[in-house]
């Protein structure tokens, strides 16, 4: 018998990312501020979908899929993240 051996993954890995991606329902309410915690700086600051943590959930699940490409703008809007963490709360707690 042969024992499977679990490989941990990077979190800075797609991979990982996806995982993230595949565990939230995508609801959008990381756009309101439901717990009083606060809202996505980046979000907040250019307005558009990709910005806010749900668009970057889409984006890493179709960058994953090979739906879409790594563009120069892709690549600001991954680096506008700030990486505060207030997403995580409101994930977890609505999902
Ligand atoms: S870590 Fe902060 S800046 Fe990055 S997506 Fe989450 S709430 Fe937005």
């Amino acid at each position: 018998m042969t024992t499977k051996k679990v490989i941990p993954m990077k979190k800075t890995s797609l991979e990982y990312a996806v995982k993230i991606a595949e565990k939230g329902t995508h609801c959008g309410m990381c756009r309101i501020d439901f717990l009083g915690t606060g809202l996505c700086p980046s979000g907040k600051k250019h307005g558009f979908l990709a910005y806010w943590p749900q668009g970057r959930m889409e984006l890493v699940k179709h960058l994953n899929e090979g739906r879409i490409k790594p563009t120069d703008k892709l690549i600001e809007i991954a680096h506008s993240c700030t990486l505060c963490g207030i997403c995580d709360k409101q994930c977890n707690f609505a999902t």
